[in-house]
Order: structure tokens, then sequence, then C-alpha cells
């Protein structure tokens, strides 16, 4: 781990939270100060096998925090993350200099949409934390965010259950985990189901309108494609969509399901986001 190789600096493991067997947050301290905007990703890289193994990792801190956080899923046959899973405070991995990623927050809009599965909530992190100092900074228009973040079960929402808890108290954060698996979970009490279905109800609670609204999703491939499909029903124009897919699934990946159409909503202002499925507006990417 003495010579990292071209374009990457050694990042000494400040800390390291295990929140489930197979998912930890790690507070990275690198050579030098990474510039990056938040939203974007990290590669890290380890010696494995006779190679080195290149991994991007979305920076779940804003670019103001002195550490960099991440939060990494252990995939047990995968070729990365096994090597990383045994590092512990004090040891050594090494990150890229060059900090990149098109997933950032989409500043025409005020009205946020952002979906996540697990480890998808590290980029609305570093773009909440980073909101969170230009409002105090008095440097921000108007901006309300809709977070659902999913989860199996809700050990697995790690401490950033409680911080986007803390943001919506504040008011401007609304913020929704939902466990998939409410059966491992009997003391659970939030919302239950998948992502995009626990957003969708919220979404057309809020009636914001779709001109305001920009949509993004990150994380399971599966979850991206029918938020983004949903989102563009609701005639948020694909434009101001975004996604951050982490991994690719097999062809026998289960249909994506359509729900039925929720009952019609009374006094809603014209050009709000409305979640229908009959009829459905033209969809672009059908
Ligand atoms: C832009 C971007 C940002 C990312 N940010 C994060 C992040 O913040 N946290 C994080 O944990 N990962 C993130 N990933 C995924 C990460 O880059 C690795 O793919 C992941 O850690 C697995 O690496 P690996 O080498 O251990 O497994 P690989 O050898 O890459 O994968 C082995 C197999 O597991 C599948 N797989 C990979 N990840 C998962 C998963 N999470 N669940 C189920 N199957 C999976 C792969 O499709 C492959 O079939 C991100 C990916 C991208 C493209």
């Amino acid at each position: 781990m003495d010579v990292p190789p071209p374009g990457y600096l050694r990042a000494v493991v400040e800390r390291r939270l295990d929140v489930a067997d197979d998912l930890a947050v790690f507070w990275l301290r690198p050579a030098e100060p990474l510039a990056f905007r938040p939203g974007q990703y990290v590669t890290l890289a380890m010696p494995a096998g006779r190679g080195v193994v290149k991994r991007a990792y979305s920076v779940a801190s804003a670019p103001h925090e002195p550490l960099v956080e991440l939060v990494i899923e252990h995939v047990p046959d995968g070729a990365l993350t096994p090597v990383l899973w045994p590092l512990r405070a004090g040891d050594a991995v090494w990150v890229r200099r060059k900090v990149v990623g098109h997933f950032v927050l989409d500043a025409a809009r005020t009205r946020h949409v952002m979906a996540c599965t697990v480890t998808g909530v590290a980029p609305f992190l570093s773009m909440l934390r980073a909101h969170v100092a230009a409002r105090t900074a008095g440097e921000t228009a108007d901006h309300r965010f809709l977070v659902v973040h999913g989860a199996s079960r809700s050990a697995e929402f790690g401490p950033y259950r409680a911080e986007l808890a803390r943001l919506a108290a504040e008011g401007w954060v609304i913020a929704v985990p939902t466990v998939s698996r409410p059966w491992a979970d009997p003391r659970w009490d939030g919302e239950v189901g998948r992502v995009e279905d626990v957003l969708r109800k919220h979404l057309d609670r809020l009636g914001w309108l779709a001109a305001d609204v920009a949509g993004y999703a990150c994380g399971h491939p599966q979850m991206i494609e029918t938020v983004l499909g949903l989102l563009r029903r609701a005639r948020v124009d694909a434009a101001h969509l975004h996604e951050e897919k982490y991994f690719t699934v097999g062809e026998a990946a289960p249909a994506v399901e359509v729900e039925a159409a929720p009952p019609p909503t009374v006094g809603r202002r014209p050009g709000a986001v409305v979640l229908k499925t009959a009829p459905r507006p033209a969809d672009p990417e059908a």
C-alpha cells in the first residue's frame, strides 16, 4: 500500500461504523483534500490478486467536511468489497485524486424528489449537508426535498435515519424511510413497502408542480427504472430526471410492477404532480 497507482492518493481509515453485518460507514482522510461537488463519487483502489481493483463510491460527506464519508455494502463474491471489509481505523486504501460524476443537485429546480436504496442515500446526504451549510449562510433559494430511503430492514438506515429526521424537523426536508421486510423488523412502525410505492404516495400528497420538480434515483437499478418511469408519467421533464446506478442485474430480474391508479384528488393546483397509470401520458422512453 506504499505506492499508489498514478492519479491515486493514500487515504487512512479514521473511523468505521458497522451498521449491519454487510454494511459499514467508513470515514477516510486522504493524504490531500479532495475537491468535489455534492453527489459525486470517489474511486477506491486496493491490490487484489496480482492486480489492482478499482470501484466507485458516492461520497456521503459534503465538500466542507474534513473526512470523506462512504457507505459501503459488502458483496461477498465481489472483487473489491471483500478486500475492503477487513479494514479498520488506521488502515489505508487508495483513492483517486479526481472525484467525478454528474449526479449533482439540479439547481434549476426547487422541488427535489430523491429515491434511494440502502447505500444509495450517500449522494443525497452530501447534497443535503451542503444545502444546510448554504442555508445557514443565507445563500440558497427556497428548496424542498422529498427523500425516500428504502432498505430491507431498519438497521440498514444506520445513522442516516436520525440525521434525515433532524432535517425533516426543520421543515424543508420530507424524510421517509421504508422497509421492505417488516416481518424481520417487528418494532418498525414507519412506512412499509418498496421505495417506488411509498414515493408515489408522498409525492401525490405533496402536490408539487411538475415544472418545479427534479427527480433523482440512486442505488438498485430496478428501483431506478421504476421511479424514473413514474416521474416521467407525472410529467416531470426528462431533462430533470437523474440517476446513479450502482450495479446491473441479470436478465432474470423480475418485471416491474405497475400499480393501480390512486383515487382522484380534489382541489389540486393545475400542473401539480399527479401519479396515474391510466390513461398514461406519452412516455419518452416507452
Ligand atoms: C457511480 C457509482 C457509485 C457507487 N457508490 C456506491 C456506494 O456509495 N456504496 C456501495 O456500496 N456501492 C457503490 N457502488 C457500487 C460499487 O462501485 C461496487 O460495484 C460494489 O461495492 C461492489 O464491488 P465489488 O468489487 O465487491 O463487487 P463486483 O465484483 O463489482 O460485483 C460482483 C457482483 O455483485 C453485483 N453487485 C455489485 N454491487 C451490488 C450490490 N450493492 N447489491 C447486489 N449486487 C451487487 C455486481 O453486479 C456483480 O454481479 C457505486 C457504483 C457506481 C457506478
